[in-house]
């Protein structure tokens, strides 16, 4: 720890104390942390955020509002000041494998960068997986038209903006109900869609109806509106909804396919399974953010697990127990 990027000659061209798999705000700050703990740290950042669609992110204290392309240039900004922490942007890790190096490197990664060329191979001796999600929408054709302008995923990211407004619920899973019930806080005028498919039974839709919240099973054709705000659920046979915004559910994959040679657990939705440090199963091995967690998806806390998970590692690399 603690000597800075260091360069070797053989076919592993450059060793870190930590790899980190994507600069997201949880990579971000788990680089920031351990930068400050005179690690030496590579930040890889395929560049692809989840919540890139969006024009504000909010609820992240001190930030509410702002862009989410300005807090990332912010947090990179704060990095430059570290000179043991490199960033390749626009560069994906396709593969992280183990390996037993004599000289404490336990992780290998092969780095594909944008620009036409053989990949790199980097090695550490710790990886932090903080890639997010990708996240497939239900088959509307206009929906991504409406998604993070007026339409959004995050009830406690942006329900506040849309508050008191007639809004739609879409999605095709289970959880809706749910969901509807917390979205529910912030208007008295909302309509589930479950587009055809078959995931709020009687009981639930009768639950629903309680508080007011209407369940409509039609598939539907297409949402309606103009540049970004949506005014309209179109349903198939014609039927229209007027809406003023709403929420999507969209499905969750953490596309962790680089780690597919790794034994590491995962949960049945292929989340990174972590204990509450962010270590995984394999030593040497963590996760932060939305690929780790079930939730709650916000960036503040992505920003937190990074920031803790950056401090227990130092503590394994020291090898003290503590409290943490
Ligand atoms: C439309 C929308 C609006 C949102 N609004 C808000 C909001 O207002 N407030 C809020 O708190 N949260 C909001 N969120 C949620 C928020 O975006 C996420 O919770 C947060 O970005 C998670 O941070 P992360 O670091 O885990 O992942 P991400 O921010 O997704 O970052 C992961 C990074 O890893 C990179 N990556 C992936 N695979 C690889 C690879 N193999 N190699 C290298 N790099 C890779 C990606 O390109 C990406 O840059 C919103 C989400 C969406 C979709």
């Amino acid at each position: 720890m603690g000597d800075g990027a260091r360069k070797t000659t053989d076919a592993v061209a450059e060793a870190f104390d930590v790899v980190i798999v994507g600069g997201g705000p949880a990579g971000l700050s788990a680089a920031l942390n351990l930068a400050r703990a005179r690690a030496s740290v590579l930040v890889i950042d395929a560049g692809r955020p989840r919540n890139a669609a969006t024009l504000r992110s909010h609820g992240f204290l001190t930030r509410d509002g702002t862009s989410p392309i300005e807090l990332r240039k912010l947090a990179r900004a704060e990095l430059t000041v570290y000179p043991s922490v490199r960033v390749l942007d626009r560069s994906q890790v396709t593969v992280l494998s183990r390996m037993d190096a004599a000289d404490g490197m336990r992780f290998r990664a092969t780095v594909q960068s944008h620009r036409v060329g053989p990949p790199a191979v980097v090695s550490a001796r710790s990886a932090l997986i903080s890639t997010g999600l990708r996240e497939t929408l239900p088959e509307i054709p206009s929906l991504r038209a409406f998604y993070g302008m007026t339409v959004f995923s995050c009830a406690a990211c942006d329900a506040w903006e849309l508050q008191d407004r007639p809004l739609a619920l879409i999605g095709e899973t289970p959880d809706l109900p749910t969901r509807a019930r917390l979205i529910a806080r912030w208007t008295d005028d909302l309509t589930v869609f479950t587009n055809g498919a078959d995931v709020v039974d009687a009981v639930e839709e009768a639950e629903l109806a309680a508080s007011g919240i209407v369940v409509e099973r039609r598939r539907v054709d297409d949402l309606e509106g103009d540049h970004g705000t949506v005014s309209g659920v179109r349903l198939e046979g014609g039927t229209r909804i007027a809406i003023a915004g709403g929420f999507v559910r969209p499905r969750w994959d953490p596309a962790l396919d680089f780690i597919a040679g790794l034994d590491v657990d995962r949960d049945r939705d292929g989340h990174l399974v972590v204990d509450r440090s962010g270590r995984t199963s394999i030593p040497g091995l963590y996760g932060a953010g939305d690929a780790a967690a079930p939730g709650p998806q916000q960036v503040i806390v992505a920003a937190g697990q990074g920031a803790r998970t950056a401090a227990v590692l130092i503590h394994d690399m020291v090898g003290v127990r503590t409290a943490h």
